[in-house]
């Protein structure tokens, strides 16, 4: 599992660790994120970042 921080406001494409649906998240989400596929968590706030559970596959500006 890849834990990271994004404190900036940016679209991030991730890959379910679980079920490898890929998905486009904002990477400072007010709220928790899941899979729409299998219900993972994908990302999580904590204290007004976002911290990311699964696997970034790309940043998107
Ligand atoms: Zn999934």
């Amino acid at each position: 599992m890849i834990t990271m921080t994004q404190p900036k406001s940016r679209f991030l494409r991730v890959k379910c660790n679980d079920c490898s649906n890929e998905q486009v998240i904002f990477g400072s989400a007010s709220r928790k994120v899941t899979c729409l596929v299998c219900g993972r968590t994908l990302a999580e706030s904590t204290g007004g970042k976002s911290t990311i559970t699964t696997h970034i596959l790309e940043v998107l500006e």
